[in-house]
């Protein structure tokens, strides 16, 4: 079982950055598992400390149950693709996939065997005899993680294993490396700085800020109930309406000049609080609604695709709701916002951490 355990883990560069600051972390056996998070968070730091790459400064770090805290890169049995790919130009991409066996003194004809297998499951076939140079930045990235899964680690570590790809080759490159995960069972570890990236692709995501975690848990529940105001911020295609409130004694909360249901037991009546909801679970009517809702005027719709965001003056609150194309109301016209109180959250005003 490969799995990762990290405990109070800290690693303080020498100019005194506490760059990963005390963090716990477990990663089980198989699982593909996202460290996202703003730049200079401390995922990468994270990524090269769980390699060896970087010195722990404090806590442990286990693989597979064995402490490898102290252990050298080559012998913790990872296997790591960096951003760049790290590829030897002068090599053929054979030579570059089989060259930690090399390393390793394993014998050319097994080398051979390995090269043309792994090219087989990563789409290289037929590329073998050529250089990094003579590669497109999509077959390079797969070259790369060829010779990570040659090497036989019993852990995976992508650093923004897709930020050098186009859009559309991302796009490909996500859904290959999704299954391929998936086909090799191998316990992945990747980091990015692209919520949809991690949303589309982790069983689960640590969100994480100033060296610190701030959520873990699986997409949809870091998409649907973000633990703080940083992780609603940081998370969603649309950003989230984060609103200033107040809770009413009636299961409401009154916000932009109206008011919403909410689920407000762990909350005293009065309390001021941050309304946080996602503009995905807002319902706009232009007709008549019963019950607590927002009223407000349309002032501006942006296509996204299949869906328009629509911006909404509630009470001098601009406050987004999705609608699907085609059906957003014309600017000026009058609506109501409503929404479940299972997606209306409250966070408090102090400290940003979720109350309901
Ligand atoms: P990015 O997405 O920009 O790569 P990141 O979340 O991966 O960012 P890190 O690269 O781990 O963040 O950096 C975390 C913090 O540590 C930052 O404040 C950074 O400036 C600092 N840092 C990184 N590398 C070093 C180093 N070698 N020496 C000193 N400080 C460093």
């Amino acid at each position: 079982m490969a799995g990762i355990d990290i405990e109070g883990l800290a690693t303080v560069y020498p100019n005194g950055v506490r760059a990963v600051d005390g963090l716990d972390l477990h990663v089980a056996d198989g699982e593909f598992f996202a460290l996202l998070g703003p730049s200079g968070c401390g995922k990468t730091t994270l990524l090269r400390t769980i390699a060896g790459l970087e010195a722990a400064s404090e806590g442990t770090v286990r693989i597979d149950a064995t402490d490898v805290t102290r252990t050298e890169p080559g012998k913790r049995g990872v296997a790591m693709v960096f951003q760049d790919y790290a590829l030897f130009p002068h090599m053929s991409v054979s030579e570059n996939i089989t060259y930690p066996l090399k390393v390793r003194r394993v014998a050319a004809a097994t080398r051979l065997e390995v090269a043309s297998r792994t090219a087989g499951e990563l789409s290289l076939d037929g590329l073998l005899e050529r250089k990094p140079g003579q590669l497109s930045g999509g077959q390079q990235q797969r070259v790369a993680l060829a010779r990570a899964i040659a090497s036989e680690g019993k852990v995976l570590l992508l650093d923004e294993p897709l930020s050098n790809l186009d859009a559309r080759l991302r796009l490909e490159a996500r859904t290959f490396l999704k299954k391929l995960q998936r086909d090799l069972g191998i316990t992945t570890v990747f980091v990015t700085h692209d919520q949809a990236e991690a949303l589309a692709l982790a069983d689960r995501i640590a969100v994480m800020d100033s060296g610190k975690l701030r959520q873990l848990g699986s997409p949809r529940e870091v998409f649907a109930r973000p633990a703080n105001t940083f992780v609603a911020n940081f998370i969603g295609s649309t950003p989230m309406n984060l609103l200033p409130g107040k809770v009413l004694g009636d299961g409401t909360v009154s916000v932009a000049g109206g008011s919403l249901p909410a689920t407000t037991v762990s909350t005293p009546a009065d309390a001021e609080v941050t309304v946080g909801i996602r503009p995905e679970y807002l319902t706009l009517s232009t007709g008549d609604v019963s019950g607590p809702s927002l009223r407000g005027e349309v002032v501006v719709a942006e296509n996204l695709g299949t869906q328009s965001l629509v911006s909404v003056d509630c009470d001098g609150t601009l406050i987004g709701v999705t609608v699907p194309e085609e059906t957003e109301p014309a600017p000026g016209a009058p609506v109501a916002l409503t929404a479940p109180a299972s997606r209306v959250l409250l966070y408090t005003q102090e400290t940003g951490e979720l109350l309901n």
